[in-house]
């Protein structure tokens, strides 16, 4: 099988909206049995988020030669790779096979479905029901509790003693709660693949025997439940009172114009009302927007006063890690400099490589603010780094936004750990 560019099936799935018509898939014709026994042990896929229809090719290398169309919903098993974005499928019930970017496929029985609003109880119940899918391949760790009493997990695929380590964080603002949805099913689909993908020549379980994969799927579990619940998500009295005294203030400071309920939904901070992405020593209180606990911009006492970016930070520090990738919103646009940092040299090619496979606007660099980017760019270890502002309307993002999103993103997990075992 040929590689293949990620960038030439993108291309043919924007052909794809010019295709006026749906080639029809048949029923098969041979008698039921003759080889669907061989196929029985592999998964069912579902087609999803295609537009007018998954294009299978018969031969990857003439993208001008379709041999189908799948409408979303048809039911395919996988029965060779993915290799990089490719998947070779034949298509359930039928004789039609070809290859078709994986990216539009998702388990029939996958165990992270893409709910509205991905709760922190529904991440909880996938990690257990992931770790119980792929034993030995996942490890679930908790780092810290925030001060509403949620856990603070941090994931790892891959040797915990690997060469390499690439860390991937989300949710760290909390009104941003479809990033963490986005990187658990990076996750998932990079387990499903373990034993069969392989990406750029490598498979996956090399890759990742190489490179360990560190992922903290949801930074700020209290903010995202005030985002996503309001005040009634809080355990603790004491933070229902200090959720209302940022109300206070910040109506008063003319920070905010929406009446509470609204205003809730619109939360960045931690139940504490520090702005978790402002807690971090570099540039700390340089530049302050709020100057006492608000839903956004209020940097806390201390570096590090807040267990959520405590936890983030010793994660940073115990594993070194050569690749981090930051997933906020919105904007579809990457920061990927600071006008500080170390490591301005050895991002500007590690950016182009992912603004090549995610095609956000570059953002200049500004000065620090106590951000974690801020942070780890000032730090002993040269690291590569990208932040993600995913979607393109107001935060919460709506689940609508989530289609583009996957599909921008469907194989950063698998590009960064391969940029940093090469060590490019
Ligand atoms: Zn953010």
């Amino acid at each position: 099988m040929k590689r293949f560019q990620i960038a030439t099936i993108m291309t043919a799935w924007v052909s794809a909206l010019f295709f006026s018509f749906v080639i029809p898939v048949r029923a098969a014709e041979t008698p039921p049995g003759e080889s669907a026994s061989a196929q029985e042990n592999l998964p069912v896929y579902t087609v999803r988020f295609s537009g007018p229809g998954l294009i299978v090719y018969a031969d990857p290398a003439l993208p001008q030669a379709p041999t189908a169309v799948l409408p979303d919903q048809t039911q395919v098993q996988i029965i060779e790779g993915p290799m990089d974005t490719l998947a070779r499928i034949r298509v359930c019930g039928t004789e039609v096979e070809g290859y078709v970017d994986m990216r539009f496929l998702k388990r029939a029985d996958a165990i992270v479905e893409d709910y509205d609003l991905y709760t922190y109880e529904e991440m909880e119940e996938d990690i257990r029901q992931l770790q119980a899918r792929y034993p030995g391949l996942l490890r679930s760790e908790v780092t810290g509790t925030s001060a509403d009493g949620r856990n603070l997990y941090m994931l790892t695929m891959g040797a915990e003693n690997a060469l390499h380590h690439i860390l991937v964080h989300a949710g760290i603002h909390a009104r941003e709660y479809i990033n963490p949805l986005l990187v658990m099913e990076q996750l998932e689909q990079c387990l499903d693949y373990y034993d069969r993908g392989q990406f750029l020549g490598m498979r996956y379980r090399d890759l990742f025997a190489d490179t360990a994969v560190h992922i903290v799927p949801m930074v700020n579990p209290d903010g995202i439940a005030i985002s996503q619940f309001g005040e009634a998500a809080l355990r603790s009295p004491e933070l229902v009172q200090m959720v209302r005294a940022c109300y206070a203030y910040d109506v008063a400071a003319g920070r905010t114009k929406y009446p509470y309920e609204v205003y809730l939904t619109r939360w960045k901070a931690n139940a504490r009302g520090v702005d978790l992405n402002k807690n971090f020593p570099f540039g700390f209180a340089v530049n302050v927007r709020a100057t006492q606990p608000s839903y956004a911009g209020y940097c806390g006492l201390l570096p590090f006063s807040e267990p959520e970016a405590a936890s983030l930070g010793a994660v940073t520090l115990r594993y070194q890690p050569s690749v981090i990738i930051n997933y906020h919103s919105m904007g579809e646009v990457a920061y990927w400099d600071t006008s500080e940092s170390r490591y301005t040299e050895i991002n500007r090619g590690f950016s182009a490589y992912m603004l090549s496979l995610v095609p956000y606007r570059r953002m200049g660099s500004s000065g620090a603010t106590g951000s974690y980017l801020d942070w780890i760019y000032s730090g002993d270890t040269p690291v590569r780094s990208i932040t993600f502002e995913t979607g393109n309307v107001e935060c919460p993002l709506p689940i609508g936004q989530y289609p583009k999103i996957w599909v921008q993103h469907g194989s950063v997990l698998q590009s960064a750990a391969w940029y940093a075992y090469t060590g490019l």
